[in-house]
């Protein structure tokens, strides 16, 4: 991953999401204790994690999990496997999943976990021991009434089976609400493989119809070509019958003017191991696809790839967040001067945790719901936050980022004030 300005200036996602919870904070008119609660942890555990590799060396690999707020609900969030992992990384991704969560509503708090470690690197029998291991070592914290991990980079269904597994076997009895984006076969839901792509198609589709616009042959550029990057070009190819002009993942992009089917894409890359080489299609790189010029933008890698110092060369008309912390608040100012439409992550991306929300209760009823119901919750969640931000960025007056971090921090907060400062 290229290091950007901000972090190089010691701009980290965590120094991010601070800054832009005091905005809001200032916003609301709260006290800086009020400030501080939001912008602290509530327990981080570091752990190590010994894993016996194939050839019979032992490596140690340190593992994460925050619990950043539990004031509205257990904690919820992904579990990442990547080199870059780190304490304060993973923080941040907690608080955004604590804001996420409110901002869509859920009775869940936040959390994220992760494991310092290249997956690429691993070989399924080493992911498994190392799942396995990890799972083990955060026990005592884990639990549907407590902390319910679910996938994020470098980590699938298969991950998630694995830890599911681990849990279960200590515990003594089958826990499918332990974790959730598990196999359909363990309890997973419906529609929970594609629902960030599902709930990016459909406020992609408000974002739209905001500026009299329609989806329907509309330019669009994907940066990241796993989860979140496949299902939302996907599904904007298919349902939103827009263009897919370019995708990359990290090797590279590729761009063909006269759009790509994310589909045949996909099946390319799975054999090849990248989207670069796509028959027709020129490469480019990842800062090349970010600045394209085209009526939809949807960073779904990292974060911090729109930064201080391409913000002036972005060429999207509308941007929504598909990754975690995609934009640093420097180039945040520049898009919003520059009058780039921007629907904020803890908005843009909070469709999987809402079918995770749908996976949990279903496991917890035992009784699985059909896929349509799944799709049309999905589609009722994720309109009623968007009108929500919408109308809080009315009132305030401000970009639909700020308005998502007052609406988070104001239904925290407004719990947190119910429940009293022991909770
Ligand atoms: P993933 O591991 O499935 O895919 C990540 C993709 O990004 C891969 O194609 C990889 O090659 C690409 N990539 C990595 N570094 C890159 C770089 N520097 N430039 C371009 N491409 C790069 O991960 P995912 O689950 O799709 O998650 C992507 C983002 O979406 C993350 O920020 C994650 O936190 C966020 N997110 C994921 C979910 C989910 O349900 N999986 C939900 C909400 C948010």
């Amino acid at each position: 991953m290229t290091i950007s300005v901000e972090q190089q200036q010691g701009q980290s996602p965590l120094e991010s999401v601070r800054r832009w919870i005091d905005r809001a904070c200032e916003l609301l008119g709260y006290d800086e204790s009020t400030a501080r609660l939001l912008k602290n942890p509530k327990r981080s555990v570091i752990v190590s994690v010994p894993v016996e590799m194939d050839d019979g060396r032992v490596e140690v690999f340190t593992g994460y999990r925050v619990q950043y707020d539990t004031i509205r609900g257990p904690c919820k969030g992904g579990l990442r496997y990547h080199p870059d992992v780190s304490l304060e990384e993973v923080q941040a991704l907690g608080a955004w999943m604590s804001l996420k969560t409110a901002v869509v509503d859920i009775p869940f708090g936040g959390g994220k976990g992760g494991v310092a470690v290249d997956p690429a690197r691993l070989s399924s029998r080493e992911l498994e021991r190392l799942t396995r291991r990890y799972a083990s070592e955060i026990f005592d914290i884990i639990g549907p009434e407590k902390d319910i991990p679910a996938p994020d980079v470098g980590t699938n269904a298969q991950v998630m089976a694995w830890f599911m597994d681990t849990i279960s076997m200590k515990r003594g009895y089958v826990e499918p609400g332990t974790v959730t984006g598990k196999p359909i076969s363990l309890g997973g839901s419906k529609g929970r493989e594609e629902a960030t792509g599902r709930g990016l198609l459909i406020v992609a589709r408000e974002a739209f119809k905001r500026h009299g616009r329609s989806l329907e042959g509309a330019r669009v550029v994907v940066q990241g070509f796993g989860n979140v990057g496949y299902n939302t070009a996907r599904l904007l190819h298919e349902e939103g019958k827009a263009q897919i002009v370019a995708l990359s993942d990290i090797r590279g992009g590729i761009y063909h003017p006269e759009g790509l089917v994310p589909r045949q894409v996909k099946e390319f890359a799975a054999k090849t191991g990248s989207v670069v080489g796509y028959p027709g299609a020129r490469v480019i790189t990842n800062d090349e696809l970010l600045e394209m010029k085209c009526d939809l933008l949807v960073p779904a890698a990292l974060e911090n790839q729109i930064t201080g110092q391409n913000a002036a060369r972005i060429g999207a008309a509308i941007i929504v967040e598909g990754a975690n912390g995609p934009t640093t608040p420097e180039a945040d100012a520049i898009l919003r001067e520059r009058g780039i439409f921007v629907v904020p992550d803890i908005l843009g991306n909070a469709g999987g945790v809402c079918v995770s929300y749908y996976e949990w209760v279903q496991d917890r009823y035992g009784y699985y719901w059909p896929e349509q119901t799944i799709k049309s919750r999905l589609r009722a969640t994720m309109t009623k936050a968007f009108a929500d931000v919408s109308e809080m960025a009315e009132t305030l007056g401000v970009t639909p980022r700020l308005a998502a971090y007052c609406l988070g921090a104001q239904r925290i907060t407004e719990v947190r004030r119910l429940r009293g400062l022991y909770g």
